[in-house]
């Protein structure tokens, strides 16, 4: 029986342990920290498949002038850093209009299968996480909003996503939880939402079930390396664990580790936060991503779940109040229902963020047992479960059933 060693317990890493486990092998995943608690834990929960990248035309620009204002949706926090000087100008050279249509057409290609990924595992597995498949809305207070998102909503929509226009009426109709002073909404109604930590303590349980070893508090420190070999890693609390094959899924973690094995894959951490609100009526039926402010606001099991802001601000889990308080500023500036909800929990995670906006997925550069994937940055989601999927295709011997080859691990590869 062929083993694997998975490094990091989010959404890649248990997805890919559990399609390994379905094709026969023996796994055992580790983590630094408690098992399911990295980004995968906190996030909006939105499966938005058919989603544009961060790198954007204009963003570049945008985020200069954003980049020291602590109170922007996008905020870097000024550190002498070459690792974030790089990672800025080649985010900087990807922000243009031939760059978004390429990740376009690779990120609307892979919506499907994600979409479908997610829904083999609720369908194989006795996962309850309030999964709703009613679409997601971007809702716009102004009319100049609702004219920048048709842009957006074209080029899903031309890559063969079902996205419809709802005037301010017909949005109130359907989500009277919004104020009469908004202008509109897209709907992208090929997308759905979840509750995260409930799927992925599901998603845990159905792993061990199969016979999986999770390790929580116990991170991968070193490597056994023999030629274009990974025998296994070496964690902290010192135990050498050999495996066949090794998927890396330590999410923004994932740099410095690669690091020590040589493998360049440049990411960032962007930081964002959560506030789960109890009480808010009316509340939203589906997702939500408020235009102006940036804000995601998802129902989950009776609560709401105001999320985003983007720091990057390095490796780190400081909260910071006024960060955090953005949430509800730009939600209330949209939503009827906050004057009475009740703050139910506060989070922060950190997203792995690519200056490409590709997530990575592949066989590392040098190894030929050794699959990273990671990278899935304001999508990470949405798309885990298929990256998962890949890893497990890729080391099984199998032709991966979506072409991951523009997401190579290799383009990063120091020339
Ligand atoms: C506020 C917010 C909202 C978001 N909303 C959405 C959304 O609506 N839709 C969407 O698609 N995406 C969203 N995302 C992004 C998404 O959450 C992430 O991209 C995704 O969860 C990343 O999953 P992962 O498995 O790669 O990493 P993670 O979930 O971060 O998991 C990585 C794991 O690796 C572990 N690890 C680190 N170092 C080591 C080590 N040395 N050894 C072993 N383990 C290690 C960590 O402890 C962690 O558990 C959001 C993110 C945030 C922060």
């Amino acid at each position: 029986m062929s083993t694997a060693l998975v490094i990091g317990s989010g959404i890649v890493g248990l997805s890919a342990a559990w399609h390994l486990l379905r094709r026969g092998w023996q796994v055992v995943v580790v983590d630094q920290s408690a098992i399911g608690s990295g980004a995968s834990y906190g996030n909006a929960g939105l499966v938005s498949i058919g989603h544009p990248p961060l790198t954007r035309p204009g963003l570049a620009l945008q985020g200069i002038k954003w980049m020291l204002d602590p109170t922007s949706p996008l905020y870097i926090q000024p550190r002498a850093s070459m690792a974030l000087v790089r990672w800025l100008a080649t985010f900087h050279r990807n922000c243009t209009r031939t760059h978004l249509h390429h990740c376009m057409d690779v990120l609307c290609d892979m919506g499907w299968p994600a979409r479908d990924c997610f829904e083999e595992l609720l369908a194989a597995e006795p996962i309850d996480c309030d999964y709703r498949r009613g679409g997601w809305l971007e809702v716009c207070l102004t009319k100049a909003g609702l004219e920048r998102g048709r842009h957006e909503a074209d080029a899903v929509r031309e890559r063969g996503y079902h996205v419809e226009l709802l005037e301010r009426d017909a949005l109130l109709a359907r989500e009277p939880a919004f104020r009469p002073a908004v202008a509109g909404a897209h709907w992208y109604a090929d997308s759905a939402c979840c509750s995260p930590d409930a799927f992925m303590r599901g998603l845990a349980r159905a792993c061990v079930k199969r016979g999986a070893v999770l390790r929580a508090a116990t991170g991968a420190r070193g490597f056994l390396v023999e030629g274009n070999r990974l025998r296994g890693a070496v964690t902290e609390d010192g135990h050498q664990l050999e495996a066949d094959a090794v998927v890396l899924a330590a999410g923004a973690w994932s740099t410095p580790i690669a690091a020590q094995l040589g493998v360049a894959i440049p990411m960032e951490p962007a930081k964002g936060y959560h506030e789960d609100l109890e009480g808010v009526a009316p509340a939203p039926t589906v997702g939500c991503v408020l235009a102006e402010t940036f804000v995601a606001v998802t129902p989950m099991f009776g609560r709401l779940r105001l999320a985003g802001t983007l720091e990057l601000s390095g490796l780190n889990d400081r909260m910071v109040q006024r960060r955090l308080g953005m949430l509800r500023r730009g939600a209330e500036r949209f939503l009827i229902g906050l004057d009475r909800a009740r703050r139910a929990a506060v989070w922060n995670g950190l997203r792995p963020c690519t200056p490409d906006g590709l997530p990575i997925a592949g066989l590392a550069p040098g190894f030929d047992n050794l699959y990273v994937a990671t990278g899935g940055a304001m999508l990470g989601w949405t798309l885990g479960p298929l990256m998962g999927r890949l890893a497990a295709e890729t080391l099984n011997g199998e032709a991966p059933r979506w072409d991951a080859a523009p997401l190579a691990p290799s383009r990063f590869a120091r020339g």
